[in-house]
Order: structure tokens, then C-alpha cells, then sequence
């Protein structure tokens, strides 16, 4: 059912304690944590606690929840100082998503192209 726990979803093990993460930031909502293979000096991962699979399944379930990963993408950047950063949710297979539960990644620390690969 939307928003429960998955057996097999490596983030819902992150959010249980069950896989060890470099956690920076925790909500009662959201949990944030540094990415194992960083695409930038910062690269964070910001993530409902709750499962949902992409961004697109988060924002029509959970608006509020989706609102509350918003708002930790900025706490993220606040903290780690950047005055430019890139907020980025992968969704579907086509666009690089790997990991089916909802994520924003927050980049930053190096200059940024437009448009990404
Ligand atoms: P992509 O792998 O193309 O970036 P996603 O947008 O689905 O696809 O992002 C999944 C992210 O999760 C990747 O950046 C990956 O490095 C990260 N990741 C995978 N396993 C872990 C983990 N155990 N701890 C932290 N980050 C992880």
C-alpha cells in the first residue's frame, strides 16, 4: 500500500537504522543523508520516511509530505553553505532513476551544466 515500508527497498532500510547512512538532517517526516557515490562536493539525499516510488507517486498521495521534502531541500543547502545547488528527482527508469523510493538528490559545491546529461 502507498506510504508503507518495503521488504525489499534499500531507502526503507535506511529510514529503519537496518543499513548503516551518513545521516545530516532528520525530520519526523524526512530523513536526509549523504549519497554513497557523490556526483558533487555536496550531494545529500533527501527522502520521506513514508515509500513512495518516485516523485510523481509522492506528490499525488502525499502533497504535504512532497512539500516537506521541499522545504528539507533547502535546510540541506542552508547547512551545507551553498548559495547555488541543483535539486533533482529522477523519475522512471528514462531518466536514471535506480532506486523506487521517492528521492531528491541536492547538488552542489562545483559549478553546474545546463542541460544535464
Ligand atoms: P541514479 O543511480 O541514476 O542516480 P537515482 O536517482 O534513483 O538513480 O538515485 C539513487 C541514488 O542512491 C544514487 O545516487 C546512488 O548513488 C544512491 N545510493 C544507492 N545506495 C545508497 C546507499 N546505501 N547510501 C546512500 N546512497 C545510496
Amino acid at each position: 500500500m502507498a506510504g508503507e515500508p518495503q521488504d525489499d527497498c534499500l531507502f526503507c532500510k535506511i529510514v529503519a537504522g537496518h543499513i548503516p547512512a551518513t545521516i545530516v538532517r532528520e525530520t519526523e517526516t524526512t530523513v536526509a543523508f549523504r549519497d554513497i557515490n557523490p556526483q558533487a562536493p555536496t550531494h545529500v539525499l533527501v527522502i520521506p520516511k513514508a515509500h513512495y516510488e518516485n516523485a510523481a507517486a509522492l506528490g499525488a498521495s502525499a502533497p504535504q509530505l512532497a512539500a516537506d521534502v521541499l522545504a528539507e531541500t533547502q535546510a540541506v543547502a542552508d547547512e551545507e553553505k551553498l548559495d547555488s545547488y541543483r535539486v533533482v528527482f529522477n523519475t522512471g527508469g528514462g531518466a536514471g532513476q535506480t532506486v523506487w523510493h521517492a528521492h531528491a538528490h541536492v547538488l552542489g559545491g562545483r559549478g553546474l551544466e545546463w542541460p544535464p546529461g
